[in-house]
């Protein structure tokens, strides 16, 4: 049976992106802005981009072992110390979803704050910042203090859990029958 060449095509334009895991930026923002002047795919919902800050200790360099992207089209990156990762076809109600099966540790106890972007142009005008070293405006940054709290509080209770007091008792209290 003849199978029409350019449907080769059509399908490798809608799985465009045959990689997955770490790019250099320049590679990540190429690969993104294919993307989103695929026409192929539907508007806004081409996946997430979001960008997360380490906390303090932790270098955006290191955070890239605690990210283990699994699906075809999942890349990230790093700039202005901050871990870019686009999660792709990801909607944006399933980013704390997508995220918990990526990371190792949950993300609140590695990351301090995040900014998402989820539509096409405003992934585009990012990607172009970045380009320009354009540092993200404090009023997008989305902190997850709550989330932090909560783990400072778990902690604070198990620290102050009572220790246990040792209970004396003699071994072989009685002589043992001959
Ligand atoms: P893929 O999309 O590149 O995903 C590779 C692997 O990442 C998957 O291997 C799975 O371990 C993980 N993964 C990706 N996305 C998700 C997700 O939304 N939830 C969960 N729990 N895990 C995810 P797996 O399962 O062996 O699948 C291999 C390939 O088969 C996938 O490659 C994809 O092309 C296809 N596939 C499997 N299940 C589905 C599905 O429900 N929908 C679609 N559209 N494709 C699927
Ligand atoms: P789920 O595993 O609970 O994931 C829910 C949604 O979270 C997914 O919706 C997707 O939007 C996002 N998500 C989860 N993991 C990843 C990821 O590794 N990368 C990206 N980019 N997004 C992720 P979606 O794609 O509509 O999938 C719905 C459900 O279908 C998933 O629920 C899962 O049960 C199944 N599924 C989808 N793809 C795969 C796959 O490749 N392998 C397996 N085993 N299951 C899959």
């Amino acid at each position: 049976r003849h199978i029409p060449a350019d449907i080769d095509a059509l399908i490798s334009g809608l799985r465009p992106l045959q990689m997955k895991g770490y790019l250099p930026l320049e590679d990540f923002s190429k690969a993104v802005i294919s993307l989103m002047e695929n026409t192929l795919l539907p508007e806004d919902g081409k996946g997430v981009m979001v960008a997360l800050r380490p906390v303090p200790g932790l270098s955006a360099r290191q955070s890239i072992t605690l990210c283990h992207q699994r699906r075809f089209g999942d890349v990230m990156t790093v700039a202005q110390n901050r871990l870019f990762l686009f999660l792709s076809t990801c909607r944006i109600n399933d980013l704390d979803t997508a995220l918990k099966f990526i990371f190792r540790l949950p993300v609140s106890e590695a990351f301090s704050n995040w900014v998402v972007w989820h539509q096409d142009v405003d992934i585009t005008i990012q990607i172009k910042r970045l380009a320009q070293n354009i540092e993200l405006t404090q009023s997008a940054i989305k902190h997850v203090k709550t989330a932090a709290k909560k783990t400072a509080v778990v902690f604070e209770e198990e620290q102050t859990e009572e220790r246990r007091q040792p209970i004396p008792f003699t071994l072989l209290s009685r002589e043992p029958k001959e």
